[in-house]
């Protein structure tokens, strides 16, 4: 596979612009080892930023020294690691910047601490205000294993219409959020949405799927300077994380002016490469007006470095509970799965997509999922030749069997893989598919030795996001459900590898992103050990390591 064009060529001072003595550093950081990841190159022990971009790196610790100008910012960490800053390859900033401000149920260990969470809220909440939830939690990670009812949500308040959300598609209600929405046990659920009963035929509280529509329409629309703040708080936790790049995966593509709202503010402390989502989109029209509204923001030149769009999102299946997959359900022997499109259709909605020159990610969890869109992607490549590289990529393909995986290698398709998805889903998964199939989700190891493209992401809100969280998930494959399918693990520095140089190839941003090189953007983390080096971290600390600095386009995104 070559490389996909990259977005940016590397734009060095020439020598017409360099005055006689070597122009200042913006910052100069010493280091115990700056790991460039450039192949074979050995590590560096200082490295020079200037305008945003790195412009020289030395393996001697005072070797740059002669940039040190009156302004110059130097950082003396002889203790500490460089590494370039990580790309999250499938995450969702837009629902992080919704949930960051939501009452943090994520924290609770079960459902009297959940419900605790929601009444301290509720006391400093004037009554009648709306009151909402992080949407980053599972409640089979609770003691009960269960999402809370009406009646325990009312014990909380009955004065504040709650709403608590897991994910993008499920909901509980309290009794005050049920009236405003006019729920009541006679409301009928709309097409593909579940209204939950007990076994009386009374309500839950519990909405999945379109019937969250119901809802939707009463919520309080968040203004757009608290869209701003949601999403100043959320790229800088990431950011604390050591993630310098997010590739959002759901962008409502009315959401794209808040995006660059948020930019002009200097509200995004990572930069952003945005996949409008084309879920709500069928039939060519409605491709087209999705492509219309996309083309017609970016010719308003409003993308650039720190904002960029990247295409358009498709999924061909449901997820732990309802993706497609060759072998039926653990305990349901004629369920196999739900394809959420005619691949006819899809094939037609992807070949609009890059009629137009755009790119597209499908999601794609179980193996029948990932075999149709298979299907799809290899008639869209026959029937364009010449189709550039990172044209058409695979989001996630969970369950990615040996034919598959030499399918997608063939046709040169990346694919985006989440341990944290898996870490946080294992318990899930295994109830739905069992112990075996879900070991074998995210076959890492294969996928590098066979040759693939894979580039590494979290899923946030469902699994959690960090650059090292993922990193010792891949090396060590824990889970939530203990070590699921260890002999797919791969090594760590393969590991850092698919969240920065794999993730630069897969946006087309090699020259400028990925490795530490002269001429690329100064996205760098400084970290307080040295994460590649086994002696110096042992692997269970890599879970919790912060870096002590993360450094966007030169600039501090993050500092502890
Ligand atoms: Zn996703």
């Amino acid at each position: 596979m070559t490389d996909p064009t990259p977005a940016d060529q590397p734009t060095g001072p020439t020598p017409a612009d360099l005055p006689t003595g070597p122009t200042p550093a913006d910052l100069l950081i010493r280091a115990a080892a700056v790991h460039t990841l450039v192949p074979g190159e050995p590590p560096h022990r200082a490295i020079a930023v200037t305008g945003g971009r790195i412009t020289a790196l030395s393996p001697a610790p005072d070797g740059l020294d002669s940039l040190i100008g009156p302004a110059t910012d130097v950082v003396d960490a002889p203790g500490s690691t460089v590494l370039p800053a990580f790309d999250d390859t499938h995450t969702h900033l837009i629902l992080a910047g919704h949930s960051v401000h939501g009452v943090p149920v994520h924290r609770a260990r079960d459902l009297t601490e959940f419900l605790d969470l929601i009444r301290e809220r509720a006391a400093r909440t004037p009554a009648g205000e709306w009151i909402h939830t992080t949407v980053n939690w599972q409640e089979i990670l609770l003691a009960e294993q269960r999402m809370p009812t009406t009646g325990e949500l009312d014990t909380a308040t009955t004065e504040h219409p709650v709403l608590v959300r897991r994910g993008a598609y499920n909901m509980v209600l309290n009794s005050a959020a049920l009236r405003l929405a006019g729920i009541t046990d006679a409301t009928e659920a709309p097409p593909g949405g579940v209204i939950e009963r007990d076994e009386h035929g009374r309500l839950t509280g519990r909405l999945i799927n379109r019937a969250i529509e119901l809802v939707e329409p009463v919520l309080p629309r968040p203004s757009l300077a608290e869209r701003i703040e949601g999403l100043r708080a959320a790229s800088a936790d990431f950011a604390a994380t050591g993630i310098g790049t997010v590739r959002d995966c759901l962008v409502p593509v009315e959401d794209l002016d808040v995006l660059d709202a948020a930019r002009a503010e200097g509200a995004l402390a990572v930069r952003v490469r945005a996949l409008v989502s084309g879920f709500a989109t069928r039939t060519p029209a409605q491709v087209d007006a999705l492509l219309d509204r996309m083309d017609d923001w970016q010719a308003a030149g409003r993308d650039d470095d720190r904002l960029r769009l990247w295409g358009v999102k498709f999924g061909i299946d449901g997820g732990f509970e309802a993706a497609a997959v060759d072998e039926p359900y653990r305990d349901r022997p004629c369920y196999h799965g739900r394809l959420l499109w005619e691949p006819a259709e899809l094939l037609a909605a992807v070949e609009r997509v890059i009629g137009r020159g755009r790119r597209v990610g499908v999601h794609a969890w179980g193996d029948r999922g990932l075999r149709v869109l298979l299907d799809v992607f290899e008639q869209v490549v026959k029937r364009h030749p010449g189709l550039p590289a990172g044209t058409l990529v695979v989001e996630h393909g969970g369950l990615a069997r040996p034919e598959q995986r030499a399918r997608a290698i063939a046709l040169g398709i990346p694919v985006t893989v989440q341990h944290p998805l898996l870490h946080d889903g294992a318990l899930t998964q295994q109830r739905a598919w069992g112990e075996e199939r879900t070991a074998a989700v995210f076959p890492l190891r294969e996928w590098l030795d066979e040759g693939a493209l894979i580039t590494g992401g979290s899923d946030f809100p469902v699994g959690p996001y960090g650059a090292m969280m993922s990193v010792w998930g891949m090396t060590t494959r824990g889970t939530t459900a203990g070590v699921v399918g260890p002999e797919h693990a791969i090594g760590r520095s393969e590991a850092v590898a698919l969240h920065t140089m794999n993730a630069a190839r897969l946006t087309g941003e090699s020259a400028v992103r990925g490795s530490l090189r002269p001429g690329a953007f100064a996205d760098l983390t400084v970290w307080p050990v040295d994460p590649l080096d086994p002696q110096a971290c042992p692997v269970d600390a890599l879970r919790e390591l912060r870096p002590t600095r993360t450094l966007v386009g030169g600039l501090t995104a993050h500092r502890s």
